[in-house]
């Protein structure tokens, strides 16, 4: 079935056609596509056209489309069965895997999504800390829990207003919005709410407002200034979690959080999220403590085996293989005449004039058999399967 008929269907059954907001172009326009299958740096769509994509489904993709071991991983998990409601090897390896990247990350838990790892975070900062008030950056994505919905007012020290119909005030108003790589921002906010504070959440690179890497002294300071104030420092390395570096955001900046939360990579393109950090905080969580969390489906063996086997394949060589395909990207884009291009290893945004270029950038590449995400605020994402001459088509397409 071709895509104007499937998109059609599509229509009719989901909100916008989609499951997910930014999956309907309407940043950019026209109808997307209707994807059928995926292999390495490409994607097929439902007419028999190929794609480069640079989308690698907002992030997990760090391989590419059914790496090979990841589908060899998968199909021997799908021999064993499963779930079991019950503990499992896979969990326990992956989470080997992400302590032994992560050292800060003592004790973990899984869950189904980002989102739910963000706000089960959370749950346990107030908990821990017996405060109620959040505090978050502008365009920080930290998932779509009504706490999380919020950006700020004009001016820098008032309460969140909500981005979404449906999250009440009441919710609303106990997340504080400071402006991203501003610390002196955030250290008035918390000034203003001596003790009140339980929690700052940050993404250590921002990278759903496009790409902004953290000013120097920002995350060090968000450090301090936390530890002074008697809050905990959440790094939401969801994105940068073992994309930017072996061991993510913690590791190449140097900044030990109170508590990660992850996703995306982690789950090797399947569902999943994890929050973890200081073993005496993770304690807090039930059945060890009092913090209520649960998941039917978390720590899934087909997820964890996809997980697993994705971060097998980031050794040394795979990140000096996505720095050097980022350098190339960026190099093209810079020589194509984009203004600014702002890149933290394999994650990059290319910032053009207004959304309305973007938009055009976009619908040319796409004409050119390129799909990039598909906002001017969505990161670009590039994975080990793409090759150098993939980028430099890029280039050309644009050009
Ligand atoms: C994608 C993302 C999330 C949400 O993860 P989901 O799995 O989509 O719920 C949270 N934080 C950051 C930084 C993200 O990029």
């Amino acid at each position: 079935m071709n895509t104007d008929r499937l998109w059609e269907r599509a229509l009719r059954l989901f909100p916008g056609g989609v499951n997910s907001p930014v999956r309907a172009y309407r940043a950019v326009g026209g109808d997307p596509p209707v994807i059928v299958s995926g292999r390495g740096a490409h994607v097929w769509d439902a007419d028999g056209r190929r794609y480069l994509d640079l989308i690698g489904a907002f992030g997990p993709l760090v391989l590419g489309h059914a790496a090979p071991a990841v589908v060899a991983a998968l199909a021997a998990a799908l021999e064993r069965g499963g779930p079991f409601g019950a503990t499992t090897e896979a969990e326990i390896t992956l989470a080997e895997s992400i302590t032994g990247r992560m050292p800060v990350v003592e004790r973990l838990r899984f869950v189904n999504s980002g989102t739910e790892a963000a706000m089960s975070a959370l749950r346990l900062a107030r908990a821990a800390t017996g405060r109620d008030l959040v505090l978050k950056f502008e365009g920080g994505y930290h998932g779509h829990s009504d706490s999380m919905l919020v950006r700020a007012g004009s001016g820098l020290a008032t309460f969140g207003t909500p981005d979404s119909a449906g999250v009440p005030d009441a919710v609303a108003r106990l997340t504080l919005v400071a402006k991203y790589n501003d610390l002196q921002g955030a250290e008035d906010l918390l000034a203003a709410h001596p003790g009140a504070v339980a929690a700052v959440i940050v993404e250590p690179v921002a990278a759903n407002v496009g790409v902004v890497p953290p000013a120097p002294g920002f995350l060090s300071g968000l450090r301090e200034l936390t530890r002074r104030e008697g809050a905990l420092l959440v790094f939401d390395e969801v994105i940068t979690g073992f994309r930017v570096s072996p061991g993510g955001a913690t590791e190449l900046y140097g900044v030990q959080p109170d508590l990660v939360v992850l996703g995306k990579i982690i789950g090797g393109g399947l569902p999943v999220g994890a929050f973890g950090g200081r073993a005496d905080l993770m304690d807090l969580v039930a059945p060890q403590g009092p913090v209520y969390q649960a998941g039917t489906l978390s720590g899934h063996p087909l997820v964890m085996a996809a997980g697993q086997a994705t971060l097998a394949q980031l050794d040394v060589s795979a990140y000096a293989r996505l720095e050097s395909l980022g350098t190339r990207l960026e190099a093209v884009l810079r020589a194509a005449g984009v203004p600014r291009v702002s890149r933290v290893g394999s994650l990059l945004t290319p910032f053009v004039r207004s959304t309305e270029e973007f938009a055009l950038i976009h619908r040319r590449l796409r004409d050119a058999g390129v799909l990039a995400p598909p906002s001017q605020y969505e990161a670009w994402f590039i994975s080990t399967a793409h090759e150098p001459a993939d980028l430099d088509m890029v280039g050309a397409a644009l050009a």
